[in-house]
């Protein structure tokens, strides 16, 4: 049993290494996200002002298109006015005129404030796309970096899966098995020494009997509170293992 816990705590190191390092990854594949974030949403704010200086484009030309008309009928009845005698109709007639020309001026006001607004929205359109040429060319760096960390640390994770299926051949597959299974469940230690007669991995202090079964090394003992496997690092099997050689070199260091 003791030699099949001196591989397992072998395995656990690679295993723990594994998860620091898939940990990072998410991270560095998080901030390459944020920058893709942004990137699409100021692409998204470009089309948004494109597509309103094309409709205020278009509105302005239907309004510019209504003054040629107001014009021409302006022109009209000037025509029809040279040729009444009577002043009624005459009058009616000026009436009529100015009646267009106030409408015509009422446009060209509505033309004038809608350029106005082509020019601010254009405005910011280019410094929108400022921003973009900007934030581009500053992350351009950063997202190499991130992709050669991501590169590296894909390529010490395959070292570890390679490392890890040559310590799994000689392990106990029930064992394994076990073990295994704790780890999916707490992604974190689960074969872990017993301190001052504590569980080292929940911290709860366990009972005499408890140890001495653990000492003897015969069964897997498990801990009753958190379900970890216990192991007693004093053991001159486990010398030599992650786990023991960890273990005293922290205590050489208090
Ligand atoms: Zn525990």
């Amino acid at each position: 049993m003791l030699e099949d816990l001196k591989n397992i705590l072998n395995i656990q190191e690679l295993d723990m290494k594994m998860i620091r390092l898939m940990r990072v990854k998410k991270e560095r594949v998080k901030e390459l996200q944020q920058i893709e974030d942004l990137r699409r949403e100021l692409n998204s704010q470009i089309s948004d002002k494109e597509k309103e200086i094309e409709d205020l484009g278009k509105s302005i030309q239907t309004l510019e298109q209504k003054i040629h008309d107001i014009n021409m009928k302006i022109k009209k009845l000037e025509g029809q006015q040279s040729q009444i005698k009577k002043a009624d109709e005459f009058n009616a007639l000026t009436q009529e005129m100015t009646q267009a020309e106030r409408e015509r001026i009422a446009v060209e006001q509505k033309v004038s404030d809608l350029v106005d607004k082509r020019v601010a929205e254009e405005e910011m359109l280019t410094r929108i796309k400022e921003s973009l040429k900007g934030s581009t060319e500053n992350s351009l760096a950063l997202e190499k970096e991130i992709a050669d960390s991501v590169q590296l640390i894909n390529d010490e994770g395959s070292s570890l899966e390679i490392e890890r299926a040559k310590l799994t051949r000689s392990a106990n597959p029930d064992v394994l098995q076990i073990y295994e299974r704790l780890l999916r469940n707490k992604k974190d230690r689960v074969v872990v020494p017993i301190e001052n007669r504590t569980c080292s991995g929940c911290h709860i202090v366990l009972t005499a009997q408890h140890e001495n079964l653990v000492r003897k090394g015969t069964n897997l003992v498990f801990c009753e509170h958190c379900s970890r496997i216990h192991y007693w690092q004093e053991t001159e099997a486990l010398e030599g293992s992650a786990g023991a050689t960890k273990r005293r070199r922290r205590r050489a260091a208090s």
